[in-house]
């Protein structure tokens, strides 16, 4: 077995939250590596559909040092114009990761981290775990879901509305995955749209740019919360979606085999359920304590152990620290933080 490989501190996961915690390292001057799982740049950019747009035009979607370009003939530049800006950051920074690299466990002990990846192992000093969601898709459990013999996939699956064309299609969900995506099967299939309750649109002038402001707002004094505000972003094919008659049923009791049906006996079959149901906290095995199923933080670093960090993962760890434009925030702290343990 070859020998563990050294770093002070070592990122798991080079998405925005780990590109974001190597450009602050970067500056501190410390010894670090980034684990990443996939196999290109990008995190889970390189995974959504063709359509997808940002919540926020590019100069609010930016790491920190370097602005986000602007996307020619787009206000809110598409999933592909963020894949190019994530892999030019870094190589503009010579950030040092590794890839393919799955890491497995993380072990502590008194004198350091034992990192054990499907490509050897690693010590380190200190962890930031930067692992995002995208690889734990969430689906409720719903009364006869193993009954319907149509096609069920999730948020993670889709990719193109021509993949369904033609076709009567659920989607369940009323965040911006779901809207997203009615919106874009809304011209090609038969969408019907289900929500929990009613779909509930931010004012259209209110984008990520303003969602920033609101949450930095309430982290200094106590604003209103965004969720008070709406759950969806109006981006552009949204609006013209909801423009075309687009509009939100309330979420069906259970499945049949040939559809969804409601408590009043409405019944409606389709060819396809497509769950736009959320994500969890993708993380590799870790000997920390959870309360709730969750590990205990103060901002992002673990209560039980100050060597290890998490980052990107929204409310849990930082407010807006699932966005571009929030993300570099909590890195930073993160890495003061880490600095005097090294
Ligand atoms: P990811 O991008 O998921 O990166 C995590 C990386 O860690 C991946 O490369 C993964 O392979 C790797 N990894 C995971 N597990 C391991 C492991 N065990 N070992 C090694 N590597 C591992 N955000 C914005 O900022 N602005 C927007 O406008 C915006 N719009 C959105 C619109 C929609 C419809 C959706 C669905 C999302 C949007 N987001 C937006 C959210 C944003 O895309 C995610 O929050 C963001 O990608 C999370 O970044 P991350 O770095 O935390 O995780």
């Amino acid at each position: 077995m070859s020998a563990a490989r050294h770093a002070q501190v070592l990122v798991v996961g080079a998405g925005q939250a780990g590109l974001a915690a190597g450009y602050h390292l970067r500056r501190a001057g410390l010894d670090f590596a980034v684990l990443d799982a996939n196999p290109a740049p990008g995190g889970a950019w390189q995974h959504y559909w063709d359509t997808l747009r940002l919540f926020s035009p590019a100069g609010y979607s930016s790491l920190p040092g370097r602005p986000m370009p602007q996307q020619a003939g787009q206000e809110y530049p598409d999933a592909a114009h963020v894949v190019a800006y994530l892999t030019d950051y870094e190589k503009r920074y010579d950030l040092p990761v590794h890839r393919p690299v799955r890491v497995e466990a993380i072990a502590r002990d008194a004198d350091g981290i034992t990192v054990t990846t499907d490509d050897g192992s690693w010590r380190s000093r200190a962890v930031l775990l930067a692992t995002g969601n995208w690889d734990r898709p969430h689906l409720p459990s719903v009364p006869g879901r193993a009954d319907f013999t149509g096609r069920q996939l999730h948020t993670h699956d889709y990719r193109t509305a021509a993949d369904f064309a033609g076709q009567r299609v659920v989607v369940v969900g009323g965040a911006n995955s779901g809207t997203q995506i009615a919106a874009d099967l809304h011209a090609t299939a038969e969408v019907r749209w289900v929500t929990q309750r009613p779909a509930r649109y931010l004012p259209d002038d209110i984008d990520g740019r303003a969602l920033f402001e609101i949450a930095t707002r309430r982290v200094q004094a106590g604003g209103p919360r965004i969720s008070d505000l709406g759950d969806i972003v109006a981006v552009p094919p949204v609006r013209a979606a909801r423009t075309a008659g687009l509009t939100s049923r309330p979420m069906f009791d259970r499945l049949t085999p040939t559809g969804v049906a409601w408590a009043d006996g409405t019944t409606l079959d389709c060819d396809t359920v497509i769950w736009c149901t959320g994500f969890r906290p993708d993380l590799p095995a870790l000997d920390l304590t959870r309360t709730d199923g969750r590990i205990p933080t103060e901002g992002t670093r673990s209560t039980e152990d100050p060597r290890i960090h998490f980052l990107g993962y929204g409310d849990w760890t930082g407010p807006a620290s699932a966005t571009l434009i929030g993300v570099g925030r909590t890195a930073r702290t993160a890495v003061e933080q880490l600095k005097p343990l090294l």
